[in-house]
């Protein structure tokens, strides 16, 4: 079972990989977009760990909703309120239980994407961060290494695509050859959470 502590964890997780890859999704980022995704997570999963050691929410729901609502006010940027309410929609689904198996993850997690969806009004093969989420959750049925897995595949199939949502998709067909930033960093929160099970021996 997955505790608080977990989906603190996770953040971390999260948080320090954006740190260690924020100049490869800046440099994505200034290929098809303004040059700003990588310093916009950073400055939101650094607000976040700061809020949620202030804080200290004891549920894993209220972390995520902390987690999302902070990514909200500290991320410009249209990754920011995408972002944050895959993390928000995704906590209010785990409720208040202080404890939550896969199973519940994988559906609620779902929601979050369903959520993101809805917001940015992106499908699957529009070169978004949608591209690399909806494979991890179909994934993660079969367990969190798979949903890894899924998430770098789905990331790096972005590359031939051409942008069809987002500030990537003013540029056309010259969209064509470069990987998403989004989908990038959402196979880094993906891969975040799979490190930290696997850390847990989950
Ligand atoms: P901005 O485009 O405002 O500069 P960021 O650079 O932080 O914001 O984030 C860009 C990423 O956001 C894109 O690579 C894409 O994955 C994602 N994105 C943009 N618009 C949408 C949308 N409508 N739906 C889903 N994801 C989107
Ligand atoms: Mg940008």
């Amino acid at each position: 079972m997955l505790d608080a502590d977990f989906f603190r964890r996770w953040m971390t997780a999260a948080a320090a990989s954006v740190d260690r890859e924020a100049d490869r999704l800046t440099a994505l980022d200034s290929a098809i977009g303004d040059a700003d995704h990588g310093s916009n997570l950073q400055r939101g999963f650094t607000a976040v760990t700061a809020v949620l050691e202030k804080e200290a929410p004891d549920t894993p729901g209220a972390v995520l909703t902390l987690a999302g609502r902070q990514l909200i006010s500290t991320v410009g940027g249209a990754s920011g309120p995408l972002y944050g309410t895959l993390l928000r929609r995704t906590g209010k689904a785990l409720g208040d239980a202080a404890e939550v198996g896969e199973e519940q993850l994988a559906a609620a997690l779902r929601e979050g994407v369903d959520g993101v969806m809805k917001l940015g009004g992106a499908a699957p093969g529009d070169k978004t961060m949608i591209d690399a989420l909806v494979p991890a959750v179909d994934a993660l049925a079969s367990g969190f290494a798979a949903a890894r897995t899924a998430a770098e595949e789905g990331a790096e199939a972005t590359t031939p695509l051409q942008a069809r949502k987002g500030r990537a998709s003013y540029l056309g067909e010259r969209s064509i050859g470069h990987q998403d930033p989004g989908a990038t960093s959402s196979a880094l929160l993906i891969a975040a959470l799979a490190d930290t099970a696997e850390a847990d021996g989950e």
